[in-house]
This record gives C-alpha cells, structure tokens and sequence, in this order.
C-alpha cells in the first residue's frame, strides 16, 4: 500500500481547496484496507473527492483514498465486478467497449464505484442503484467483509446504506448490465455530456450540486428568484451559469463556501420556508 506523510491535498478535492494531511493510505487490496482499519479507529475516508467540502486546511488524522487505487474492473458477460477505487468514467468507457448499457451517465458523472455508491449517484432520472447488484464491504463493527443485496439496502435520492452507515465501508459492487449495439451506447453518452455542459460551470473548480433538491422546488430557480447569481464570499461565490453550484474562483477556503451555503438555507427559508439539505460531505 503507498503511504504519504504531509500529503497536499488540493488535487484531491474537486473545489481544489487548499489542505494538506498528516499521513495519506491508497490501498490496491483488501489486505491493506482491512490493515489500515485494524490499526486505525478514528479516521478519514475518501473517495475521488468529488463531493467534499474541506473545512480545515489540515487533517491529523490517518486518511485512506479510493482515487483511481484499488480500481480493478472484471466482465462477465453482462455483470461488471468493480472495485471500490475504479473511476465511474472509466467504468463507462470499458461498458462501452464490451457493448454493455446502463452506465453511460457515468461517462460525465465524476465518481469512484464507492463514492457513487455512498451517493446514490446519479442524472437524467438514472441512479446507481437502477443497476446494482450487490456490494461487498467492511464492517468495522467486527472486521469481517460481508455482502449486501441491493433489495437490502432502501436506497433513497442521494442517499444510501452506507451513507446512513459510515462503519461500513464498500469494497466492492456488482452491476448488472444490458447488452446493446455500441454506436447506441456512445451517442447516449455523448449527448448526455453535452447537455451538461452546456448547463455546468466547466470552468472553475467545483463539486457539483450543492443541495438535493427539495420536493416542489428546483434549485437553480430559488437561486434566481433570490438574486443570489453571483453571491460571493472571500474567494467562493454562486456559479453565474448555474445556481445549484458553487465555485472557487480565487483561492476559496471551505469557510467560504460553508458560509454560502449558510448564506442560501437562510434566504431560502426566509422566503419558502424550505430547509435545504446539503448534498455535499463536509470533512
Ligand atoms: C462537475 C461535477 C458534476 C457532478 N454531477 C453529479 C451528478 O450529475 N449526479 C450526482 O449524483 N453527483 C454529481 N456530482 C457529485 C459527485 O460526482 C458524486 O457525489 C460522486 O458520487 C462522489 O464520488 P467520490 O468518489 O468523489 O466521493 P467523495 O466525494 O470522495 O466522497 C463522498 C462520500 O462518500 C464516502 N465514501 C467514498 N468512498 C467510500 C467507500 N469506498 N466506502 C464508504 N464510504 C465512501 C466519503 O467518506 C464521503 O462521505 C458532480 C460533481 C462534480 C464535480
């Protein structure tokens, strides 16, 4: 397992704020994981670092990475056997190749296997859950791996099992695919990407949408009756194109992205009385 004192972790987190932590673990086995969890009590996990806030600029303790490590992907025939690590674009990519569909909105999705599990990612009325399987994952409740169907595990939007359950941590997951012609898949794919960016913010680092969206309300639409296009604090502010996101355009801290956030339930509550839920982690 590769193991990195004093670790900056500014590539790893999609806002691109500024942290660094003391120690970094990147397994490529369920060996390393259960060893790092046989040592390590009191932690910090990571996917790829697409959903995070960080809310300090530097972390004592052990953190473990799933970012593109333990990334083995296995096909048969229609099933895909992922490890917790794999890149969710790279998923999309192999399906495509094998002529498998049900991942394409993976393609633009950025996304470990565990993070989207965890998640329950997904776009265009598509979720994680629509093709999984089974996951298999540590419990550190007793340090034995166990495996989950998903009938078991009353996934909800951006919500999960695991999510609801953070000493359980995914190792694996099994997705059930469908076998399709290719040139099918890939204009799926493409076409998914392109009307999404033409809506994002491509342009600045970002973790995209901040809050799930409330029942009877979009986002983007409390955001512009508000008048908060713009809205900016220190080096953060709400995406001018779309804003259910925020971006760092000038050396943002997680404080001002976390004082937004603040900033936006209370409007939003002022006018709707609607209570925003926060999509993203903040570690
Ligand atoms: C430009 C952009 C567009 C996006 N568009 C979408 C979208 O359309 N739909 C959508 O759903 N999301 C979207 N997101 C958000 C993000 O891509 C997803 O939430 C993604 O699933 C996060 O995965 P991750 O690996 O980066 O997880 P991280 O952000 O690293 O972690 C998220 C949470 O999962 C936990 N976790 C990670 N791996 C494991 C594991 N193996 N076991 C247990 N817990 C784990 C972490 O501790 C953390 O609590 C977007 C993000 C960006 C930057």
């Amino acid at each position: 397992m590769k193991i990195t004192k004093n670790l900056d972790l500014t590539s790893y987190n999609s806002y691109k704020i500024k942290a660094s932590c003391k120690v970094a673990y990147f397994p490529e086995s369920e060996e390393d994981i259960v060893s790092f969890f046989t040592l390590n009590k009191d932690f910090i996990l990571l996917g790829s670092g697409h959903n995070i806030i960080f809310s300090k600029d530097y972390y004592e303790k052990p953190m473990l990475l799933f970012n593109g490590n333990f990334n083995q992907v296995e096909v048969e025939d229609d099933v895909l056997e992922i490890e917790a690590g794999a890149m969710m674009w790279d998923v999309a990519q192999l399906a495509l190749e094998v002529g498998l569909s049900g991942v394409e909105i993976f393609y633009d999705i950025p996304s470990s296997l565990g993070g989207a599990i965890v998640m329950n990612a997904g776009a265009s009325g598509e979720e994680i859950k629509d093709v999984l399987v089974k996951v298999r994952y540590l419990d550190l409740a007793d340090l034995q791996i166990k495996e989950i169907f998903k009938e078991e595990m009353s996934f909800e939007y951006r919500n999960s099992f695991f999510q609801r359950n953070t000493d359980k941590i995914v190792l694996k997951a099994w997705l059930k695919l469908q076998k399709k012609g290719k040139t099918e898949i890939r204009e799926k794919m493409e076409l998914l990407k392109t009307q999404r960016w033409a809506k994002q913010p491509k342009d600045f680092p970002n973790a995209g949408s901040v809050f799930k969206r409330p029942s009877g309300y979009y986002v983007g639409a409390l955001i512009d009756e508000l008048h908060m296009k713009g809205f900016t604090i220190g080096g953060a502010k709400i995406s001018e194109k779309h804003g259910g996101f925020i971006i760092n355009f000038n050396n943002a801290s997680g404080s001002d992205i976390l004082e937004i956030i603040e900033e936006v339930k209370r409007r939003v509550y002022n006018l709707h009385q609607v209570k925003l839920e926060v999509e993203q982690r903040v570690i």
